[in-house]
């Protein structure tokens, strides 16, 4: 016999399924929504729905967007390109509400162990965007194994392509990663960029 009546039970599946959630938080989110009133449960529902619909990748820069090309490459100085494992880091380097310049998301990077090769992450499309208007490439991977051994496989691609790659300054700690990182810290890595 299933402890919990059908509805429920997909209910508390599917919040199982997200980052963090065990089965005890599955549980009271999904009583949580049994409690809401129908028209807020209801908007909870649309607002995934819509995410869905609405939320695609800048055919550009690879960030999240709501139109083909997103505001930050349809806007910003496209001089300086800041190279970033993931969405997640697009917003850890926008808080500094310092750095002007465009982006380029990877969505991942270099890792044989995880069989993850040059071509599973958007390195061709960062050389494409190479022409004679780019001065500055940030490699802002993590300062981890993979993401310090990405940032040297893309550093050598580029240098004969006359490009200025600089690396974020340690301050980040070793292994850690740029969403954790603290806004002063991740400031001063940025401030205290360094040639590759
Ligand atoms: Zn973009």
């Amino acid at each position: 016999m299933e402890i919990f009546i059908e509805p429920i039970g997909k209910l508390i599946n599917q919040f199982s399924k997200l980052p963090g959630v065990g089965k005890k938080t599955a549980q009271r989110y999904a009583y949580k929504i049994v409690d809401m009133p129908a028209a807020e449960a209801e908007e909870f529902a649309r607002a995934i729905v819509d995410c869905k619909r609405r939320v695609r990748y800048c055919s550009i820069c690879g960030n999240f967007s709501e139109d083909e090309v997103c505001d930050v490459c349809k806007s910003r100085d496209k001089s300086v390109i800041c190279v970033v494992r993931d969405p997640r880091d697009v917003v850890a380097m926008e808080k500094l509400r310092e750095y002007k310049g465009v982006y380029h998301v990877l969505h991942g990077v270099i890792s044989p162990m995880d069989g993850i090769g040059p071509n599973d992450i958007r390195i061709k499309e960062l050389l494409a965007r190479i022409d004679g208007s780019v001065r500055e490439v940030i490699m802002a991977t993590n300062p981890d194994v993979e993401g310090e051994a990405t940032a040297m496989y893309i550093a050598k691609l580029l240098k004969p392509l006359g490009v200025n790659v600089t690396r974020l300054a340690h301050g980040i700690p070793i292994g850690g990663e740029l969403e954790y990182t603290d806004e002063v810290t991740l400031s001063r890595a940025l401030s205290e960029r360094k040639s590759l």
